[in-house]
């Protein structure tokens, strides 16, 4: 199989067996969707396992950080404090609710925002900042909510990389106003397509109950405007089967991860991007950083894996606010670090089971490119 295409990633699933049996009651029942046993199940069984207060799943993590923000109520026309080294949709959350995304420069060393320069983005329209634990990597949470008292702001986290992470011992999720994760099928953890917001406090859950779905509080009774956001049971049931597994799945990538790491470090010119030392971490990807002493191009190393089957990502290339939707519409401020790491930046292929025959094709070819 090592002759084989690799992506950069794989679903986990659960035995296909084990699928079936879970979903059976379904046929009895016939309760597909609507906060049905299984949505509260998997919300119970995530509030723990995320070590979080309270926790409201949704369609999708996108559609969890649309809600998130607009629970907020911010005015429209009122600026969030972001970072554009992410994936599209933290960017666009924040447009779609009406409101102006300030990109802050991140830090070189592990990719998140940059907090030490926040302050000076914040102007009498600043409702919020929203930082996001990139790769799984915990920004500084400590300095980012100082901020946020100091001017009266609310902290919204994507959390879509940092499934499981703990800081300081609490769960990532616990940080801020608002976190949320994304329970994709690429993640570190999947309920196919689903998501969810955690927050501290309880009147939140009842606020993104009506926003996902339609507002409806009885059956003649609509109380204010709400989108669809729920998740349905097979998904719900896909959650629980997949968090089963979440230990040995990590722990399966670490092993990945680790092999890929000790290779690595003996190749001049290549980097990790490095998260905080009180953290846990996911292995929810694997970024590595092209600096010039490699002699070739992140680019260039891009084509060649490509050309041997190995699908690398340029994860995150271009920055969000260089795409044509944003692009010279919003402030423009110095993104200098995001610019060169989004620049330099190659995600290789982690997942549980990628074979080490494979990732030594990849580690060859890296090693190799370095020689000539
Ligand atoms: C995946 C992802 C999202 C969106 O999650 P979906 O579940 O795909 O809607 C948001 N932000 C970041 C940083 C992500 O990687």
């Amino acid at each position: 199989m090592s002759s084989g295409k690799i992506f950069v990633t794989k679903s986990s699933m659960p035995s296909y067996e084990e699928y079936i049996e879970a979903i059976k009651p379904l046929w009895n029942s016939h309760w597909l969707t609507n906060m049905g046993i299984y949505h509260q199940q998997l919300e119970n069984e995530l509030k723990k396992y995320l070590d979080v207060p309270e926790i409201s799943l949704m369609v999708n993590g996108h559609m969890a950080l649309e809600l998130a923000i607009q629970s907020f109520g911010f005015p429209v026309g009122s600026e969030v404090i972001t970072t554009p080294f992410t994936f599209i949709s933290t960017t666009h959350a924040i447009v779609r609710n009406g409101l102006s995304p300030v990109f802050c420069d991140v830090k070189e060393s592990d990719g998140t925002i940059d907090e030490n320069k926040i302050e000076s983005l914040i102007t009498e329209k600043t409702v919020a900042i929203l930082p996001v634990h990139v790769y799984g990597n915990v920004c500084n949470v400590e300095e980012i909510q100082r901020i946020a008292d100091k001017y009266c702001l609310k902290v919204i986290y994507d959390a879509a990389h940092a499934f499981g992470v703990r800081y300081k011992g609490v769960g990532i999720g616990c940080y801020g106003d608002a976190a949320i994760f994304s329970f994709h099928a690429t993640k570190v953890f999947n309920t196919i397509e689903g998501g969810a917001v955690t927050f501290n406090e309880r009147k939140m859950y009842d606020r993104l109950y009506n926003l996902k779905n339609f507002g409806i509080r009885g059956e003649e009774i609509v109380v204010e405007v709400g989108a669809n956001a729920k998740m349905n049971e097979f998904s719900a049931i896909m959650g629980l089967c997949n968090l089963k597994n979440i230990e040995s799945e990590i722990c399966r990538r670490k092993q990945v991860s680790l092999y890929y790491q000790e290779y690595l470090s003996s190749i001049k010119g290549i980097r990790y991007l490095k998260g905080d030392v009180n953290a846990t971490y996911n292995y929810a990807y694997m970024p590595i950083v092209i600096t010039e002493e490699y002699g070739v191009s992140r680019d260039e190393l891009y084509e060649v894996l490509k050309e041997s089957g190995i699908y690398a990502r340029k994860y995150f290339y271009p920055l969000t606010s260089d795409q044509a939707c944003f692009k010279n519409k919003y402030k423009d401020v110095t993104l200098s670090n995001a610019r060169k790491l989004s620049n330099r930046v190659l995600t290789l292929p982690l997942y549980s089971d990628l074979p080490i025959e494979d990732v030594n094709r990849i580690l060859n070819i890296i090693g190799e490119k370095k020689q000539i």
